[in-house]
């Protein structure tokens, strides 16, 4: 079977991480969570008193950051230099500074170059914001999410419940709509929808539903580049 890669674009909190590991489970591929990149950035920097607003100590720090992922009993973990961050990159003051973070043209450049050094082999499944615009240009598949705001504060609200994360709905939707805003109106790799991707609304599907259309998707576009 032909080795392809989705990418998987749209706002905070729609859905794309669980779209995105479901997929990656069903087709035996890679999965990419390039949000927790940003965050694990994000945490060094709140964690070691870097100011952000300092291009040099930013482009310095960079130097001292290494993340990357382990499968640890079939879940997704987050490594910054060595230590799994995966719970403390979810939590609120993470999320209250990582879109600023994330307009940083040197942390993109530094993000996306590693991002791509992971889709190398295809078979990949990537989530974000700029996933079919820069970091995977030639996906064979995109995919552009979307959902009705409140649902996805539930839905977030309940993430972080289950993690154990304490965060009132409204300071969940505060956070997520500003977030929205910050990634859509930056300068450098603004969220915008590419010109070839397919959207799915999921307000009203559930996650197999979700998953059903987006494999249909996938199945097709493997069996074209497969022909
Ligand atoms: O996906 P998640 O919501 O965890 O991403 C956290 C933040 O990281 C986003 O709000 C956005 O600012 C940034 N991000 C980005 N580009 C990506 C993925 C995430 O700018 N490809």
């Amino acid at each position: 079977m032909k080795r392809i890669i989705i990418a998987i674009d749209g706002l905070s909190s729609c859905g794309k991480s669980t779209l995105a590991k479901d997929l990656a489970k069903s087709l035996h591929y890679a999965y990419l969570d390039s949000g927790a990149m940003y965050r694990a950035v994000t945490l060094y920097f709140l964690d070691n008193n870097i100011d952000y607003n300092n291009a040099e100590a930013v482009v310095n720090a960079l130097d001292n950051i290494e993340i990357h992922f382990e499968r640890i009993d079939g879940q997704n973990r987050t490594f910054l230099n060595g230590k799994d961050v995966e719970r403390d990159i979810r939590e609120m003051r993470v999320s209250e500074h990582v879109s600023p973070v994330a307009a940083i043209s040197s942390v993109r450049r530094d993000m996306v170059k590693q991002q791509q050094g992971m889709g190398k082999r295809r078979a990949i499944v990537a989530d974000g914001r700029d996933i079919g615009t820069v970091v995977f240009p030639d996906a064979e598949l995109k995919i552009f999410l979307i959902a009705d705001a409140d649902v996805r504060t539930s839905r977030r609200h309940l993430e972080l419940a289950a993690k154990g994360i304490d965060a009132e709905w409204d300071e969940i939707q505060n956070n997520l709509l500003e977030r929205d805003r910050i990634d859509s109106n930056r300068a450098d790799s603004p969220l915008r929808q590419a010109d070839d991707a397919v959207v799915i609304d999921n307000t009203l599907l559930s996650e197999g539903q979700q998953l059903e259309k987006a494999l249909e998707l996938a199945n097709q576009k493997i069996s074209e580049v497969d022909a």
